[in-house]
């Protein structure tokens, strides 16, 4: 069976009615025969029949053993890391990482004695330096937000294991329709799914997968333990747009490819960060081990100041001014300002995240119409 067949009929349909549609259980408990006798659901925090048949898609999609849902992004990465480090321990995090992951790992569990370390994970020989008898944890993502630096996941995991580290992917960029890091090597991988995974912009969710029995037991702890799980509501919307990710994903890397060759020859764009282009630092190893690249693109302009960015990013009409990504319609982000404010300019700078950094996420428009846009956006400048 092909992937996307696979992938379609891991959606159970409903054993009791037939329903084609996975039901949505809004429930909080459920009738027990006896005390602990029960059909494998006692309370919702601790199981809900939606939200696990989510949880077992994804696990399906990823190849890990188990699935979980949590009610954000973040509340995936936190279960996560509490799972794995414990006081004393360090992780070894790519400094291009997302700012919110930037804040919970700077300014939480620093405070719980847990040390954190940013490395460029694009340089392996640097990576491999940087660990540390106390690395519990490796913490990547790739392509990364939003300058797109592509990491070798799998030589990644082979340096982190000989030194005794876990290896976390947040895999939200490619997705499963473009890269699985457990084949690669990687022990768990993590999803906002309120990225393309839901895929229309219309709700905040969390995926994590591990690989390990041992690891999905600490995870299910934890979940089961502090409760960020995600409703039955919005696990079926992250099912449905499940159904549909291989297709938009296919769509929004074409259509993403025709947007960053149209920068590439613009005169008004400095630099196009993008892994599908040829000139991409990494874009070999993107072509190992990615299928896709994706729908998002970055570019720094020539006049290199916040003016001009914003400029460009509130002279555009398809593309709307927005946090996020991964919806059907296209949006722009200028991140020294919006998302990755919560970064220290210098680091920021020291990232690859230049004053005019524009973040693309390019949707399901006709690609077009979105060049278009764009250039009537550059000629305000
Ligand atoms: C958005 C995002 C997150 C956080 O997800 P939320 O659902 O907003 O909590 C984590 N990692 C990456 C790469 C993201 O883009």
């Amino acid at each position: 069976m092909k992937e996307q067949t696979r992938i379609i009929h891991s959606i159970p349909t409903d054993p009791l009615t037939g329903a084609i549609s996975v039901p949505i259980y809004q429930t909080s408990t459920f009738v027990q025969e006896a005390p602990g006798v029960h059909q494998g659901f006692d309370y919702s925090r601790t199981n809900n029949p939606t939200r696990k048949a989510l949880e077992d898609l994804i696990a399906t999609l990823e190849g890990g053993n188990f699935g979980f849902a949590f009610a954000s992004g973040l509340a995936a990465i936190d279960a996560v890391i509490r799972s794995t480090v414990q006081a004393g321990d360090e992780i070894i995090a790519i400094d291009d990482i997302y700012g919110g992951a930037f804040r919970l790992f700077s300014q939480v569990y620093t405070r719980f004695g847990i040390k954190i370390r940013y490395v460029d994970t694009q340089d392996l020989k640097v990576f491999e330096q940087s660990l540390s008898a106390s690395t519990k944890l490796v913490w990547i993502e790739s392509p990364t937000n939003p300058t797109l630096k592509i990491s070798d996941i799998a030589a990644i995991a082979g340096i982190a294991h000989r030194k005794g580290a876990l290896l976390g992917v947040d895999n939200t960029f490619a997705t499963p329709a473009s890269q699985n890091p457990l084949a690669l090597g990687a022990d768990i991988v993590i999803h906002s799914a309120t990225k393309y995974l839901g895929g229309h912009s219309d709700l905040i969710a969390g995926l994590a997968v591990a690989k390990s029995t041992e690891l999905g037991e600490k995870i299910k702890f934890i979940q089961n333990a502090s409760g960020g799980i995600l409703s039955p509501f919005d696990s079926w919307l992250v099912i449905r747009g499940i159904e549909t990710l291989d297709l938009r994903m296919r769509k929004h890397s074409e259509n993403a490819l025709a947007v960053a060759n149209f920068l590439s020859k613009h005169p008004k764009v400095k630099q196009v960060f993008y892994p599908g282009l040829s000139n991409h630092r990494n874009h070999e190893v993107a072509l190992k081990q990615q299928k896709l690249f994706g729908g998002i693109v970055s570019f720094s302009l020539l006049s290199d100041t916040i003016e001009s960015a914003t400029q460009v990013v509130t002279g555009t009409s398809l593309f709307k001014l927005a946090e996020s990504l991964g919806g059907v319609k296209s949006l722009c982000c200028h991140p020294a300002t919006m998302t990755h404010k919560s970064i220290p300019s210098e680091m920021r700078h020291q990232s690859g995240i230049s004053d005019s950094l524009i973040r693309l996420s390019v949707g399901l428009e006709d690609a077009d119409d979105l060049i278009q846009d764009l250039e009537n956006a550059f000629s305000k400048i």
